[in-house]
């Protein structure tokens, strides 16, 4: 096959209890996006038992067509079943992306699903854009150019898969999620071989937690190493209560286990959007921007004026956290 005879980009969907995750809803747009560029249809992937209505939603929010696969066997997620069932597909259609949300599921089987496929594999993209030969003219090919830190995030690479198809990113999409349930596209179901699974899955544990996820929260008040000691990071909860909000972290304090992992925001954390993001002693590394910048409104609070925080904030202000954290706190609590 010929590169242009690739068409099309394919969505993996992802779900929880029957609702699309949002990660898979702002790919679809991003795919949109795309797909209008090169004159091409979103197609989206479904996987599961009993989840017909998931594939009929997906093309409220971009798909043109969405294949589905309904089988027991594909109740819960196992790498090897999702990756042959995905390799059938693929195969079937030939589509010129792939285009998978960088979370647990993606990242665990998109490496092995494109070894499979013998193409090439862009992880954690923060931005996809469109290739273009010069003078406007889209290349024939579809060729998508895909965008992200490298080198510890020294460096920002965009990278073109040239030989292969599909071309496979998994993507952190930060995308205004639309809905429109006037669009009208082809439902269909497709039926892969699946094997007998040498993985069978014991238990499955759901954590339970009271708190809100961060990514729900519309304030966020966020804690860096420069907040400096325990006591002093405990009072962001506190601002946080005033604004009736939650508290975001970087990497740093998670790796200092003053706070889980589902606190942190940033590549290899949780992507946020909230009206108002407020953030104390964060230096501002691309890792962390690329899962706030997309914030509303932003304000931040660091020691040194030349923090590269600021250059992605609406109001900076050079001061110390011990100074203006309680100030604030009294402040905003009278
Ligand atoms: C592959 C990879 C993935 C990563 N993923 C993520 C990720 O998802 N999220 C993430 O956050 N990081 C991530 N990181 C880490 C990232 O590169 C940075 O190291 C981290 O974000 C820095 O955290 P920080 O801003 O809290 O700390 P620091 O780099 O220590 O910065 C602290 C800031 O606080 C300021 N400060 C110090 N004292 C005070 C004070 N008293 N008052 C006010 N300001 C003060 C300093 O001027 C400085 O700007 C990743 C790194 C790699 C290599």
């Amino acid at each position: 096959m010929k590169l242009t005879d690739y068409k099309g980009i394919l969505v993996y969907i992802e779900y929880e209890n029957k609702n699309i995750c949002q990660i898979s809803l702002e790919l679809l747009q991003e795919a949109r996006i795309l797909a209008d560029i090169f004159y091409d249809d979103v197609i989206a992937v479904v996987l599961g038992y009993n989840i017909k209505d998931i594939a009929d939603q997906c093309i409220y929010y971009g798909a043109d067509i969405v294949w589905y696969a309904d089988d027991i066997l594909l109740e819960e997620y196992l790498t090897e079943r999702y990756t042959d069932a995905l390799e059938f597909l693929v195969k079937k259609i030939g589509p010129s992306s792939l285009l998978i949300g960088s979370s647990y599921q993606g990242r665990d089987f998109a490496p092995r699903l494109a070894i499979r496929l013998g193409t090439g594999l862009t992880a954690d993209c923060t931005e996809l854009g469109v290739k273009f030969l010069g003078d406007g003219i889209v290349d024939p090919n579809r060729g998508i150019l895909m965008t992200r830190p490298t080198y510890g995030g020294n460096l920002i690479a965009t990278i073109v898969c040239e030989n292969h198809r599909p071309q496979m990113a998994t993507v952190r999409s930060s995308m205004k999620v639309i809905k429109d349930i006037t669009r009208e596209g082809l439902v269909k179901e497709f039926f892969p071989l699946l094997k007998k699974s040498r993985v069978k899955i014991l238990e499955t544990i759901i954590e339970k937690t009271t708190e809100k996820i961060i990514s729900e929260e519309s304030v966020l008040v966020v804690g860096g190493n420069g907040v400096g000691s325990e006591s002093m990071f405990k009072e962001l909860y506190s601002l946080a209560k005033i604004l009736n909000g939650g508290v975001g972290v970087t990497r740093t304090l998670v790796e200092k286990k003053w706070v889980d992992h589902s606190r942190q925001i940033g590549q290899t954390g949780t992507t946020v959007r909230p009206e108002l993001y407020i953030s104390f002693g964060v230096l501002g590394a691309i890792q962390h921007i690329t899962g706030m910048e997309n914030s509303n409104f932003i304000i931040s609070i660091n020691k040194d004026r030349n923090a590269p925080v600021f250059k992605f904030s609406h109001v900076g202000i050079v001061g110390s956290v011990e100074k203006i954290l309680p100030r604030l706190i009294d402040r905003l609590s009278k």
